[in-house]
């Protein structure tokens, strides 16, 4: 007897969440499929979108990722990369950053950043949404029929609240749910499984683009504590790259002088030809370094041995290793304490860093997954995990830095301590310090420096009401709450006037509410503008095609049409010219479809006329 196979309908597609990798240089996305998780990657391309956004225009569509970076040398100016430095940062920040960008960073009334395009000021948030989407819309690409809309984002384990908030905001300006925001080095740890051993230490190296992140990690019960970071934020390829650049400067003086030595676009294609010849040493031992600038009749060529650069690069390999040392030590650990080190980053796969991070830590650092797909990987795995798939892992999130207040003196007084896993709450006394004070001024910091001044500010609130009483009376409960999504609540009571002040943090240099669906409603309102645009082009040049032809037939066919389908033609001819002056879409539409009707008589015309074989099975516009 023979079983039939029943197939269940099932009409629904499936969610799938992604991991996302939001990285300085590089983005990408990786997806659970088959028991693991695989890196998207569109036409078997390596998957790395360059995380770079140009503007052509005023109202033009921007290019997103290899297209943006291209265009880097031409368009310096309207060519943003590095956004992820500017996130959830103030202008004093990032003072460092500044002189590195042919654009102009500034910062509003709120204290938000923006940078000007073309005119207009667009926040850091909305330009890492623009990377969001194309990484969102290639899955969606790879998942077609099922929906992609959720996402675990990874962030370095330093970032704090304000710089995760935007994180969090560029993603739902992408139409992006976050299902949870997680450190770099605990997504790779996770790549490699490591949750899986009971306890143990780890190193994760992340040498990337233009940062460098070390970060001691301990796994107990699945649950990974940061236990110290270092590094550098500038520090990186882009170094490395560098080097290389400067072993020849010595030869390029030659034909060049100081200024176009430094101007921007040489810089930049100078940059493109030295990571080529370096991504080529770390495979071969030599390696060809060409250079042209087409308009500045600039060709160079030299042929540099993995041995020079190696050299060249030794003392930058070196401060990497200087960086480890200060988080071990910040770590109270040595060398022998660590299990693991995972190498992570894209110029990890330098072969002279994996010998000196091999020799430095004594041991094997995990390479079995690509440096610059682990993250990604990692951060799928998580979201595999959260969205009820299985893995026997119990993943808690932890508060990556210390909340507190600042106390008089600038002094900050830690309520919940870095690691601690969330939800979680902790509540403390505080007093007044000047006799009949009725009001309280409260600093909530994030950080792990002592001074207030060295912590970030995350919000400030007041409470007043308080009866006048000799300084030190006052009783006031002041609660800090971390919600199951990392939402910081902070209240304070007065407990003999019952008198109440609370805020939620919105972290400054942060987006509001108000501020994102303003941002999404705007691009819902340009999206059918830049539809429209769109439209109006292609459907202009379909007319001009159909007049082009119908005028070209019209003064040989106008003898054999009957009278009324002449003038319908020429009133068609008309209204078609007017239309090309037209600018909306539907009006536009509307005359086409009248004009195509209006060439039907016509048509069948030509199509019984001598052309009738030739003609056959062309539409009246090809012909
Ligand atoms: P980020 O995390 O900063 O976004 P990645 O991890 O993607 O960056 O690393 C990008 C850097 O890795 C670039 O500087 C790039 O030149 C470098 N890189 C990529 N592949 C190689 C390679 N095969 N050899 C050396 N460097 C590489
Ligand atoms: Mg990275």
């Amino acid at each position: 007897m023979g079983y039939i196979e029943l197939n269940v309908l099932n009409n629904e597609t499936t969610t799938v969440a992604m991991g996302i990798d939001l990285g300085t240089t590089n983005s990408l996305a990786a997806l659970w499929q088959d028991g693991r998780p695989v890196v998207i990657k569109p036409d078997g391309k390596n998957g790395k979108i360059p995380s770079v956004v140009q503007f052509p225009g005023p109202n033009a569509i921007p290019l997103v990722g290899g297209k943006a970076l291209e265009q880097a040398v031409v368009d310096p100016r309207n060519t943003i990369f590095s956004i992820k430095r500017l996130m959830g940062r103030g202008l004093a920040d990032v003072q460092d950053d500044l002189a590195a960008f042919p654009f102009p960073v500034t910062e509003n009334v709120r204290g938000l950043l923006q940078i000007d395009v073309h005119g207009k000021p667009m926040t850091p948030q909305e330009i890492s949404s623009l990377i969001l989407m194309r990484v969102h819309d290639l899955a969606c690409r790879a998942m077609s029929g099922n929906e992609v809309v959720k996402a675990v984002i990874t962030v370095p384990a330093y970032f704090d609240e304000p710089q995760r908030q935007a994180t969090r905001d560029a993603a739902r300006l992408a139409g992006i749910e976050v299902l949870r925001i997680i450190n770099e080095p605990t997504a790779a740890s996770l790549a490699y499984g490591l949750d899986r051993r009971g306890e143990g230490t780890v190193v994760v190296y992340d040498l990337g683009g233009g940062t460098f992140d070390v970060s001691v990690l301990r796994i107990e019960d699945g649950v990974f504590r940061v236990l110290a970071t270092s590094g550098d934020t500038h520090l990186g390829g882009d170094d490395l790259d560098r080097a290389l650049i400067d072993m020849i400067r010595g030869e390029l003086s030659e034909q060049l002088g100081p200024d176009e030595l430094n101007d921007p676009a040489f810089l930049q294609a100078a940059k493109l030809a030295a990571e080529k010849c370096k991504v080529e040493l770390s495979a071969h031992p030599r390696a060809d370094l060409h250079l042209m600038v087409p308009d500045r009749r600039v060709s160079f060529r030299r042929t540099i041995s993995r041995e020079d650069f190696e050299a060249a690069i030794a003392p930058l390999v070196e401060r990497t290793l200087d960086a480890c040392r200060l988080a071990l030590s910040d770590a109270g650990l040595t060398n022998s304490d660590i299990d693991e080190v995972v190498m992570v980053g894209g110029s990890t796969r330098v072969p002279a860093v994996l010998k000196r991070v091999e020799e430095f830590f004594g041991r094997k650092p995990h390479t079995e997954l690509n440096p610059d797909e682990v993250v990604a990987l990692g951060a799928a795995v998580q979201a595999h995990v959260l969205t009820g798939g299985n893995r026997d892992i119990l993943l808690m999130d932890v508060i990556p830095l210390s909340l507190g207040l600042e106390t008089m003196g600038g002094a900050v007084d830690k309520l919940i301590t870095r690691n601690s896993t969330i939800p979680c709450q902790s509540t403390e006394g505080f007093t007044t310090h000047v006799d009949n004070q009725t009001g309280i001024d409260f600093n909530v910091v994030q950080g792990e420096r002592e001074l207030a001044s060295d912590c970030r500010s995350l919000g400030r609130f007041k409470l007043t009401g308080i009866p006048p009483m000799p300084a030190g009376m006052p009783k006031i409960a002041v609660r800090f709450h971390v919600d199951a999504d990392g939402l910081l609540t902070v209240s304070a009571k007065d407990e003999s006037s019952g008198a109440t002040a609370s805020i939620e943090i919105q972290p400054m240099h942060g987006l509001t509410d108000a501020e994102v669906e303003g941002m999404l409603e705007a691009s819902f309102a340009n999206a059918q503008a830049d539809f429209d645009a769109r439209r109006v082009v292609d459907l202009k040049a379909e007319l001009e095609t159909m007049l082009r032809v119908t005028e070209k037939h019209l003064t040989t066919a106008r003898e054999h049409l009957d009278p009324e389908s002449l003038t319908d033609l020429e009133d068609a001819v008309r209204s078609g010219k007017h239309a090309m002056t037209l600018n909306d879409p539907r009006e536009i539409q509307t005359v086409r479809d009248g004009f195509e009707r209006a060439t039907l008589p016509l048509a069948a015309l030509l199509m019984d006329s001598v052309a009738k074989s030739a003609l056959a099975g062309k539409k009246l516009d090809e012909v």
